[in-house]
């Protein structure tokens, strides 16, 4: 097994992952089997734990097989009753991605747009809610530009308003605290592979319960009904259909690595230190990143593309790539740019090592400081 052999992945996910995590998929568990089902119990107390919950309390953790697509659609398409309106905010194109969801799925909506490098304004959000919406989403961390929303603020709006409040944490759970106890937050959507270190294959969706029950009999899908799938884990341990047994091994050891990092708090700050580290490297080597440095997350940094001509995202990623490292295009309208990923398995050191490739790389592609 050539566990620690890949290419270091300094993308949005999936992730560089420890051999503990990889480790703990070698393994072959019955859907129905005690052991399984202990597991997934761990895993659902373990992702309460990590929002500052506990088991028990106001909220309920539902496990959603797929990517996080499929949980934020789970939680859109179920959370919003056919007389209700759901108002999605977008500054970026994960925000964008929630309302192409709402319009496949023919909710009643509207998308209140903001610019990509600046977080969204609690007070246009307010004055968009007066119109009254049952339901408003937005996006924590904004993974196509790094850049974090105000997520407590848009809560007290939502709960001036009395509209329920539903975020896509995906690429923040795990990293950036986000008190669930004392916040407005309904429905949490956030996935396996990102801040959490373990493999692609399993989204889930903490859920205040009160919310949580009256879903019931809404949702537009059968594979995606958040309420039928809590009520199967609730009632008998179990998924309702064949659960992705191997990604929740690996989720299971990377909740207990998260917890011996030293929780939320010391894994953000391992991030932060890697895109600071990463930042000043790469300002060193004449890079400019996107975002003013107020707005910037931990996660992941977008970088304009050089000025000069002889830059080639397609060339730069094919020879960074060749050194073991992996970056990722951007999503961006506002500017010509590439993302550099902070999360997974990684730590400066590997940053440095990403920041001496891309110093070779820009020396062979003979690129001028910006
Ligand atoms: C990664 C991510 C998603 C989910 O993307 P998948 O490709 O379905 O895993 C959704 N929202 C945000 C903010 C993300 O970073």
């Amino acid at each position: 097994l050539n566990i620690g052999r890949d290419k270091r992945l300094f993308t949005p996910g999936p992730l560089t992952t420890s051999a503990g995590v990889k480790r703990a998929m070698l393994r072959d568990l019955g859907s129905r089997d005690a052991e399984f089902l202990t597991v997934v119990k761990r895993i659902r107390e373990a992702l309460l734990t990590t929002a500052g919950l506990t088991a028990g309390g106001a909220y309920e953790a539902v496990l959603i097989p797929g990517s996080g697509t499929y949980g934020v659609e789970s939680v859109l398409g179920s959370a919003v009753p056919t007389d209700g309106r759901l108002l999605v905010l977008a500054n970026g194109a994960y925000g964008e991605r929630m309302a192409t969801i709402a319009g496949r799925l023919r909710l009643a909506h509207e998308v209140l747009r903001f610019p990509e490098e600046r977080p969204i304004e609690p007070a246009a959000v307010d004055g968009a809610l007066a119109r009254g919406f049952s339901h408003v989403a937005l996006v924590h961390c904004e993974t196509s530009s790094g850049l974090l929303n105000p997520v407590d603020a848009v809560g007290d709006v939502a709960t001036r308003r009395g509209s329920r409040l539903l975020v896509d944490a995906m690429s923040s759970f795990g990293a950036v605290p986000l008190d669930l106890a004392g916040s407005a937050v309904d429905f949490l959507v956030s996935s396996s592979n990102k801040c959490l270190e373990g493999v692609p294959g399993c989204a889930f969706v903490l859920a205040r319960r009160q919310a949580l029950l009256a879903t019931e009999g809404h949702a537009r899908s059968l594979s995606l009904d958040l309420f039928d799938q809590w009520r199967g884990l609730e009632t008998n341990g179990q998924f309702r259909f064949t659960p992705p047994v191997q990604v929740l091994l690996a989720l299971d050891q990377a909740l207990a690595e998260l917890h011996d990092e030293g929780g939320v708090g010391a894994r953000g700050r391992r991030y932060r230190a890697n895109q600071r580290c990463l930042v000043e490297g790469m300002r060193a080597l004449g890079f400019l990143p996107f975002l003013p440095e107020e707005h910037q997350g931990p996660i992941i940094t977008a970088f304009r593309y050089p000025r000069d001509p002889r830059f080639d995202f397609e060339e730069f990623y094919g020879r960074l790539s060749a050194e073991g490292m992996l970056i990722y295009p951007a999503k961006l309208l506002a500017a010509d740019c590439f993302r550099i990923g902070t999360i997974g398995r990684l730590f400066t050191s590997d940053v440095r090592l990403l920041l001496d490739a891309v110093g070779l790389v820009a020396r062979a592609m003979d690129l001028a400081p910006s």
